[in-house]
């Protein structure tokens, strides 16, 4: 379970402060599909990067399963990105030189898994995405959608409990960004927490709870399906 309270993050270059994200309050639930959506500029992507532990908040707290992750040791908090969390973003960020493969054992070498324990996980995972048949290839002769899915594999090859996923369908085709969401489905069948980013209403609609975000905070909660 995810709790928020009171987050929030400020820039300043002195004399002008900017507010991206603003004393937000929120709960999520393990098992649960959640769609963040706003305006460019909202704080869409300040909030999920505090929540991933990739920006320290100004104010407030983020607690995870009852641990406050900021009030960890830069270690511990660096431990949590790794084995907690999983991102997906809307521009990649994978090496394109390196192997399908390669780029998801990446993740397994940052969280120091032993090289006899990686090959099973990483099939495993590469065949939740359905790219194991494109193990050895580059990844710079990948189409948009399977890069993407290469992403998901990459997200989930830790067993996070929490995947953050940042416009990973921005730039997809419909019928690539369905199974993006399909898969991102899975993982909350799975029993993670799954947030996404989105511009795209129908993709919203079929999450289980849509935020709506306006100038860093939120204006609209809604549940999506009654459970
Ligand atoms: P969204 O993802 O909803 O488009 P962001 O969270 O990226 O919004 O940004 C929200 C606001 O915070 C924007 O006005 C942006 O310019 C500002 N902002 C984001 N990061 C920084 C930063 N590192 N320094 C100063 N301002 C920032
Ligand atoms: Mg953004």
């Amino acid at each position: 379970m995810i709790t928020i309270e009171d987050l929030g993050k400020c820039y300043s270059d002195g004399s002008n402060e900017i507010w991206p994200v603003k004393k937000i309050n929120l709960c999520i639930n393990d098992r649960t599909f959640v769609s963040v959506v706003g305006r460019s500029g909202s704080g869409k992507s300040t909030l999920l990067k505090m929540l991933g532990g990739l920006l320290v908040p100004t104010h407030g707290r983020v607690l995870v399963d009852n641990i406050s992750v900021y009030a960890l040791s830069e270690k511990d908090i660096a431990r949590y990105r790794s084995e907690k969390v999983g991102f997906v973003f809307q521009d990649f960020v994978l090496e394109e030189m390196y192997t399908v493969y390669q780029n998801v054992e990446i993740v397994l070498m940052i969280a120091k898994v032993p090289e006899r324990l990686r090959e099973k996980i990483i099939k495993q995972a590469l065949d939740e995405v359905g790219m194991i048949h494109k193990k050895d290839v580059k990844v710079k002769n990948l189409s948009g959608g399977e890069k993407q899915r290469v992403c998901i594999a990459r997200a989930i090859v830790n067993n996070p409990d929490i995947i953050l996923a940042d416009e990973p369908c921005g730039n997809l085709d419909w019928e690539n960004g369905q199974k993006i969401m399909s898969l991102l489905r899975m993982q909350v069948e799975n029993g993670k927490i799954v947030i996404l980013v989105t511009h795209n209403k129908e993709d919203s609609q079929k999450t289980d709870e849509i935020i709506t975000l306006q100038d860093g905070k939120i204006i609209k909660h809604e549940n999506v399906r009654s459970i």
